[in-house]
């Protein structure tokens, strides 16, 4: 892994741009001139880097002749099958190498112009640049859906971001290391970005409709998406199980004690001569039970974060070196 030094030491800055590529044969061509048109305009280092993620449509000979006519600017790379897009990028991230790290899409829906935007404000010392899609050219379908993911991820990771699901996005060097570190297979990219972020920011761009092909997303995939962000970040639906399980016993038991008093009072054959106490012990049981699969699911939650392998934490910066003899035996520098 990288130290800080290191990053400091990147002078002058340099940006990487990462493209996950599906089937995107009619935008590449004037995806990629716009790009490098942009990036040439930065006036520092830059890479694009395209990954195809197993497109079957003529894409990946586009981009591998681009790359031939862009020798260390541009690079290809290739997946064998279509593995889905956070994955493509998170291939793109692992290759890049610029200090400064843009995600966009290669459908020109995100007009490659707004770099240098995100780069400026990566620039100011923000770890992670999000936007915040203007004049949103997709259907009220797409918008609804993605209103309902943003409020449940803002909920659940407690960053507030208006607009999780635009790729527009620019990363720190930092950050995109610390990415790199978590080895899980389902990913949400912004939401992980910012568990690692220090300084977040989110600024207004341009969207566009896409100019050819259509959305790669079908309700299937979205759903997809929605479950890989959830789990990805937390294990409260398997709390919540517990929770109700507490909350249905707690109803059974005030049942029963109710039932009980107004046995006492009014008589046996009240409440149907002993029906509803049946009710209320199952109440007690049923949540009992919801009680017990909540407690499981407490260990499946352990299980699977430790599965994931996550870094524990994640060293941002070391100051100063020690003088003392290095005699560690399993030393990993
Ligand atoms: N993409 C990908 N693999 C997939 C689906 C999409 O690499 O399985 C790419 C696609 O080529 C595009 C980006 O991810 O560059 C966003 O896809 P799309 O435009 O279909 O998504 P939407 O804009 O509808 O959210
Ligand atoms: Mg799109």
């Amino acid at each position: 892994m990288r130290k800080m030094t290191e990053y400091n030491k990147l002078n002058p800055k340099s940006v990487s741009v990462v493209v996950p590529v599906y089937n995107e044969k009619e935008n590449l061509p004037a995806f990629i001139g716009r790009t490098m048109e942009v990036l040439d305009g930065l006036g520092c280092p830059v890479e694009l880097i395209l990954v195809d993620d197993g497109s079957r449509d003529g894409s990946p000979a586009i981009i591998s002749e681009a790359a031939k006519q862009h020798p260390g600017r541009i690079t290809g790379i290739f997946f064998n099958r279509n593995y889905g897009q956070h994955t493509a990028v998170i291939a793109g991230l692992s290759e890049s190498r610029g200090e400064i790290v843009v995600t966009l899409d290669a459908d020109l829906q995100n007009p490659p112009e707004e770099i240098p935007k995100l780069v400026a404000k990566a620039d100011e010392g923000y770890d992670v640049v999000g936007t915040v899609r203007v004049g949103r050219q997709d259907s009220p379908f797409r918008k609804l859906f993605s209103w309902l993911i943003n409020q449940v991820t803002a909920k659940t990771t407690g960053v507030r971001m208006k607009d999780y699901g635009c790729m527009l996005r620019a990363y720190s060097r930092p950050v995109v290391d610390a990415i790199l570190q978590c080895p899980e297979r389902s990913t949400f990219i912004p939401v992980l970005a910012n568990t690692f972020a220090d300084k977040t920011a989110e600024i207004e761009v341009a969207h566009a409709e896409r100019p050819a092909g259509e959305s790669k997303y079908n309700i299937l995939k979205l759903i997809n998406l929605q479950f890989d962000l959830l789990t990805s970040m937390t294990t409260f639906p398997l709390r919540l199980l517990s929770f109700i399980g507490a909350i249905i016993s707690l109803i059974g038991i005030g049942f029963g004690l109710f039932l009980l008093i107004m046995r006492l009072l009014a008589g046996p054959d009240w409440a149907a001569q002993g029906v509803f106490t049946l009710f209320a012990i199952l109440f007690f049981f049923v949540g009992a039970q919801f009680i017990a699969m909540g407690l499981i699911g407490e260990y499946v939650g352990r299980i699977y974060q430790e599965a994931r392998g996550r870094p524990r934490y994640f060293v941002r910066e070391r100051v100063g070196a020690s003088s003392l003899p290095d005699i560690k035996i399993n030393s990993s520098t």
